[in-house]
């Protein structure tokens, strides 16, 4: 099983990538993003509790997103690989990821990190917001709330796994397919590397 962390900010491209690599790959892909969406959408207590944090483009506590990751991992045990996808987004969310990974006898393998500049960033969430129907794409303001709080908060848990020596970065820019070859390619090293 391979295990990998999509990372990077807003609009850099993870969700699209996730998508593609698990189809070419057979991986499970979890966004955490999506799953909260769907708690919003179905008015559960989970969703009730951290709409308008989306809303203004904060992050939901840290609490809430490790509980749905628990239950993720526990029930995806058996399978090819897992691309996470939006998480962990914390300093605390990455070290209690380790804890449940251990857990459940699993660990990361590598964080592929998407490298796009702010401008672009901006452009592809303006984009989006056309076709996606996210209230949190609709409004520049929170688009820049997310950048400024990836930056804040969450930019720093690349430090994590680079510490760990799982760190790559990847060109976000050029072709969609281009970046799927670059982040396939670092894929194929890891798989390699295990075999
Ligand atoms: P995304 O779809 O990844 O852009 O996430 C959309 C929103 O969901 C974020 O702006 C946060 O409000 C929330 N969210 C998603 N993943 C996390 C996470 N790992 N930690 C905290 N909040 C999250």
């Amino acid at each position: 099983m391979i295990n990998i962390v999509l990372f990077g900010p807003p609009g850099a491209g993870k969700g699209t990538q996730a998508k593609m690599l698990s189809e070419k790959y057979g991986f499970n892909h979890i966004s955490t993003g999506d799953v909260i969406r769907g708690e919003i959408q179905r008015g559960t207590s989970r969703g009730l509790q951290v709409k308008e944090i989306m809303e203004r483009g904060e992050l939901a506590p840290d609490e809430l997103v490790l509980g749905i990751i628990e239950e993720y991992i526990k029930s995806h045990s058996d399978c090819a690989g897992n691309i996470f996808d939006g998480f962990p987004r914390t300093s605390n969310q990455a070290k209690e990821f380790d804890v449940i990974l251990e857990r459940n006898r699993q660990t990361i393998d590598v964080m592929l990190a998407l490298e796009v500049p702010d401008e672009e960033l901006v452009k592809r969430l303006k984009l989006r917001a056309e076709v996606s129907g996210r209230p949190d794409d609709a409004d520049e303001n929170v688009i820049n709330n997310r950048i400024e709080v990836y930056k804040k908060q969450t930019a720093v848990v690349a430090d994590y796994y680079e510490a760990q020596s799982k760190y790559i970065p990847v060109k976000g820019t050029g072709t969609i397919e281009e970046v799927f070859a670059s982040l396939c390619k670092a894929i194929d090293s890891i798989i390699a590397r295990k075999a």
